[in-house]
């Protein structure tokens, strides 16, 4: 009988030869026959085609030779081929750390050669800025820092300087690029570049340099000569010049980083002051906290936007409640003057009948009649009821007072609930120190309009949290109060600083996510689900896994808050519908 050749014949005959061959039927000697059956070697494991499949599917696809190894490895799975597929995969691998390996010794070698060679119109200090630019700007990403640097490096080589000679050592010299000027270099000094140099002079340079007037007619001063520059030698002079101006612009720039710590010194200082002069609120408090810490970070204009909205509103807090407690506190103080006074009246009165009945008993006892004991008795009883009538009227001041002290406490108590009332006049949700409602208005506002100005993206995420209700329920309201505050917490520790976060309602946050694509803030939302799962939420020392749905959406120009939140509602009810836990870009 010929050998079968389809798996179904195979598998019958695998089972017909283990009764035949009296073979205990394992799934290793099953494995084993059926390999034998169908041609393939004994003893080799199947090829995992399926797994392999799903790696493929994983890998990489972003550059050239990512995606050609894909395909290498997609028809090596396809033929079910192993040693294809190894041989691949290791070719692969092996070329890349040769590649990267080179490459990384020849770029830092070249970075040295650079960091040290001198280049036009670019001074030490501008240098490392751009370095650190790159270095901070490229994330962890080895790829990205390389592609980086080498354009970096391309960019100072270009305007790299001749090695000075002995006689213009002091002077600026040309840099290489410029043509050697003819005797008559009129048409060697490119218009269009001439014009294009007045251009930045006047516009980009000038411009930011309101403040400093000099240097402002300095720089126009510039823009003119190189416009009517015609020959080398008033190049040579205005290059001379634009050195100068490069070096008053280095000092403006210090005085300015200066200004700015002085300006920063000054505000943390201000702040522990308020620190110290507020009353024991433990809200004040709280706010105070995050503006300390908002201006420890590196400064940018959000964060001195945070920085003044949350003072403002911490000035506004404690003015109402400086004023409703002085209130309190002058009623206070004039019930108890009041209440002394007259406490000093009755103690007089006091020490006056104390001696009246000693008198009294002297009289009582030397009386020999009884008309005499009787006139004392009289005087005895009246003296007595006027001490009576005295204690009555202290004990009712005492009430009146008492009465008084707690209507004062209860203006305090009212004052401070009103507070609560107007909490959404304030921005900032008090439970979760996230922004509000009102907060997110703002904020969303001025978003979106800086987005339109630099024509950038904003994507727009809603999240809510799956089964808060369940939670709730189980470990109770405070739990869930704290999960709200954990979950607030992560987002503000796993988001980038420029990100917002705003409780949007009872456990939905709002989240805006500045210069970023659909795509990337679909996976910045992943993220946080991931942080979430390593990040517990611990109640009673127990960890409990909060999961939350989330939609994602781009704002458009079309879009004001409301639409682009309406879609990214129904992207997150999208979410909920499909399974929780997830998130939904739209
Ligand atoms: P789903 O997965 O569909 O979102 O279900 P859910 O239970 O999360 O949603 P549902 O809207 O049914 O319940 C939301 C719950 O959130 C109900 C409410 O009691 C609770 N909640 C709202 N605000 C707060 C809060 O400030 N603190 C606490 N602890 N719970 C809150
Ligand atoms: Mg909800
Ligand atoms: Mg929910």
């Amino acid at each position: 009988m010929s050998a079968p050749s389809n798996p179904f014949d195979i598998a019958r005959e695998t089972l017909r030869q283990l009764a035949v061959r009296r073979v205990s039927p394992t799934p290793d000697n099953y494995l084993t026959l059926y390999q034998e059956i169908a041609g393939g070697k004994p003893g080799s494991p199947p090829f995992p085609g399926k797994l392999l499949r799903s790696l493929n599917s994983d890998l990489p696809k972003s550059t050239p030779d990512q995606l050609r190894l894909a395909r290498l490895l997609e028809e090596a799975v396809k033929a079910e081929n192993w040693d294809d597929y190894k041989t691949h995969l290791l070719a692969f691998i092996a070329a890349l750390t040769e590649s990267q390996k080179l490459q990384w010794a020849e770029l830092i070698g070249n970075l040295f050669k650079q960091w040290e060679a001198r280049h036009s119109g670019l001074t030490a200090a501008r240098k490392r800025e751009a370095l650190e630019h790159v270095l901070s700007g490229s994330g962890a990403n080895p790829e990205t820092l390389y592609n980086r640097l080498t354009s970096l490096l391309r960019s100072w080589g270009q305007g790299r300087e001749t090695e000075p000679t002995v006689a213009a050592a002091e002077e600026p010299s040309l840099p290489d690029a410029a043509p050697a000027p003819a005797p008559a270099a009129s048409d060697n000094l490119l218009p269009e570049l001439r014009q294009l140099f007045a251009f930045t002079l006047e516009t980009a340079i000038a411009a930011p340099l309101v403040e400093s007037p000099q240097l402002t007619r300095d720089a126009q001063a510039l823009a003119n000569d190189i416009r009517s520059a015609r020959s080398s030698g008033q190049l040579q002079n205005f290059l001379v010049r634009l050195k100068r101006f490069a070096f008053k612009l280095e000092l403006l720039a210090e005085d300015q980083a200066e200004l700015r710590t002085g300006l920063l010194g000054l505000l943390r200082l201000l702040v522990e002051n308020i620190t110290e002069l507020t009353l024991d609120d433990r809200w004040l408090h709280g706010q105070i906290e995050v503006v300390r810490e908002l201006i420890d970070k590196p400064l940018s204009q959000r964060a001195i936007d945070d920085a003044e909205q949350r003072l403002k509103e911490v000035l506004f807090k404690q003015g109402q409640l400086k004023a409703g407690l002085l209130d309190a506190q002058e009623s206070i103080k004039q019930m108890l003057a009041g209440f002394v006074d007259h406490l000093a009246d009755f103690t007089e009165a006091t020490s006056d009948y104390h001696d009246k009945i000693e008198a009294c008993a002297a009289r009582i006892s030397a009386a020999d009649d009884i008309t005499a004991l009787e006139n004392v008795l009289g005087e005895v009883m009246q003296e007595t009821r006027t001490i009576q009538l005295n204690a009555l009227h202290s004990r009712d001041e005492l009430r009146a007072t008492q009465r008084q002290v707690e209507e004062a406490q209860e203006r305090i108590r009212q004052l401070e609930s009103e507070l609560e009332k107007t909490s959404d006049l304030v921005r900032y949700d008090q439970l979760s120190g996230v922004l509000n409602r009102r907060g997110l208005e703002e904020m969303f506002a001025k978003e979106a309009a800086r987005a339109a100005r630099h024509g950038t993206t904003l994507c727009v995420a809603l999240l809510d949290i799956d089964n808060f209700k369940q939670l709730n329920d189980s470990l109770g309201h405070a739990a869930g109060d704290q999960a709200l505050i954990h979950l607030a917490r992560l987002c503000r520790d796993t988001l980038r600083p420029q990100d917002t976060v705003a409780r949007y309602g009872g456990e939905e946050f709002v989240i805006l996510l500045p210069e970023t694509r659909l795509n990337e803030a679909t996976a910045a939302l992943i993220r946080l689900q991931r942080e979430l799962t390593k990040e517990f939420f611990m109640h009673d020392n127990d960890k409990v896994l909060i999961t939350f749905s989330a939609g994602v959406t781009e704002f458009t120009a079309a879009d004001d808050q409301t639409s682009a939140l309406k879609r990214a509602d129904s992207a997150m009810y999208q979410a909920k519908q499909a399974g929780k836990n997830r998130v939904v870009g739209l």
